[in-house]
């Protein structure tokens, strides 16, 4: 007979992190969390810079956080060590490099199905696995021989190249104002206001602006992108051309709706994933992080995600 596990969380970000450390201060006991990468968060280890500041309150949505991971904001380092720290305090039981295929109800619990074949066991599961694993890509061809310059994060510029930064939101303007002292960027976003960014994020960007490291193309698209001589040649709608080493595309990410699908998880009649306040989809599954809600989601919305889900397992374990 092969365990049957409390609960089988799927990946080890900061959702999936908050879940499983919820999870044993509740008393749990049999508890598993599969993250594909060969760490936790690999999204902030992926996307943010060194010493980035992390801030709690992201985008301006004030969280109080309900659960019991101090997360005050700080740096990309402070807040690994903080989930280090809550992992290790917690004794979890972490699988990493431990891809989840799809997830089947059966019977009275679900079957957890890998990637590598294998099949874990457990009566809740809870789906945390963000949406930057797919981040949005533009209508336009991207010509496969540019593939190795076209990004979505900044850990590939080298320093004195012509970046693009493509985007309207937090990421694009960091992205922007964090390379502008390395390399000649240009900042390009389809609209001509930056509504969807945080004000403290325009003004540094604006900051790199006067001082002439960043130009901005506002209120424009690209038509195409097209190979260059090795280098990338930008059309814009408004006739314009321009050449870059590198695009970065900071356009966010996708729900993965396929995965989701092969997860059994239920969708209302407009084709909307269901969750509830407990970050509940249907009957021991649950749904937390950036992939729970339509806006971009935070690192302290993730957390009181993992805790919403606990507090609501500690309800039905009440009423047993
Ligand atoms: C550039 C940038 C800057 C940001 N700055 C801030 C900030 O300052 N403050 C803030 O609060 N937020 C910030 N965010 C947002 C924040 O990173 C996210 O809101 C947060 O990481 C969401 O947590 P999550 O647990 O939902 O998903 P993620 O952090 O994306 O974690 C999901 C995990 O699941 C794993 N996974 C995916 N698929 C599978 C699978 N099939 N099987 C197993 N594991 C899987 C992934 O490898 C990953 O480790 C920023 C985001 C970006 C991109």
């Amino acid at each position: 007979m092969k365990e049957i596990y409390d609960i089988a969380i799927i990946g080890a970000g900061p959702g999936g992190i908050a879940t499983s450390c919820e999870a044993v201060i509740l008393g749990l006991k049999k508890i598993i969390i599969f993250e594909k990468g060969n760490n936790h968060s690999e999204t902030i280890r992926k996307y943010f810079k060194e010493n980035k500041p992390v801030d709690k309150d992201w985008k301006g949505i004030h969280v109080d956080i309900k659960g019991h991971i101090n997360f005050e904001g700080g740096t990309k380092e402070s807040t690994l060590d903080l989930f280090d720290d809550s992992l290790e305090k917690n004794l979890i039981n972490a699988q990493f490099n431990t891809e989840v295929a799809g997830v089947k109800r059966i019977e009275n619990c679900f079957e957890v199905m890998l990637t590598n074949n294998e099949s874990y066991y457990a009566l809740n599961v809870v789906i945390a696995i963000g949406k930057m694993g797919k981040p949005n890509m533009p209508s336009y061809k991207i010509p496969s021989s540019l593939k190795k310059q076209i990004h979505h994060s900044i850990s590939e510029c080298k320093g004195n190249e012509d970046v693009l930064v493509v985007g309207g939101g937090d990421s694009a303007c960091e992205y922007a104002y964090f390379i502008c002292e390395d390399n000649k960027v240009m900042f390009n976003y389809r609209k001509e206001v930056l509504t969807r960014a945080h004000p403290n994020n325009v003004d540094n960007l604006m900051k790199s602006v006067e001082k002439g490291q960043v130009r901005l193309k506002m209120g424009i698209d690209i038509e195409k992108i097209e190979e260059s001589n090795g280098r990338i040649k930008v059309f814009f709608e408004d006739k314009s051309t321009a050449q870059f080493d590198r695009i970065i595309y900071a356009l966010g990410g996708v729900t993965p709706k396929e995965f989701l699908q092969n997860c059994s998880v239920k969708f209302d009649e407009t084709g909307e994933m269901i969750v509830n306040e407990k970050n509940q989809n249907d009957i021991g599954l649950y749904i937390a992080g950036d992939i729970a809600g339509d806006i971009g989601g935070s690192i302290a919305l993730a957390l009181n995600h993992g805790y919403n889900i606990v507090s609501d397992l500690k309800e039905k374990l009440e009423v047993s």
